[in-house]
């Protein structure tokens, strides 16, 4: 049994800044900017772990929020 992880980023925030989610791929990314901080899905379990996560570049984070389709509108 999984919970598909639109759902996860749908009931999930940010530890670290409380801001939405979104799913890229088997990613989850922190939606703002100052933060973008992405948590890594393990065994279908997203591991939301500020202590884990890493920041993901600028380009790369701008290019993910325009391909991602934000959760909760
Ligand atoms: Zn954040």
């Amino acid at each position: 049994m999984s919970i598909d992880l639109q759902s996860y980023a749908q009931l999930l925030v940010c530890p670290a800044c409380q801001s939405k989610l979104v799913v890229d791929g088997h990613i989850f990314v922190c939606c703002a900017e100052p933060c973008r901080l992405k948590y890594e899905v393990k065994d279908d379990i997203p591991v939301m772990l500020s202590d884990e996560a890493q920041p993901i570049a600028p380009e790369e984070w701008a290019a993910i929020m325009q391909r991602a389709t934000p959760v909760n509108l």
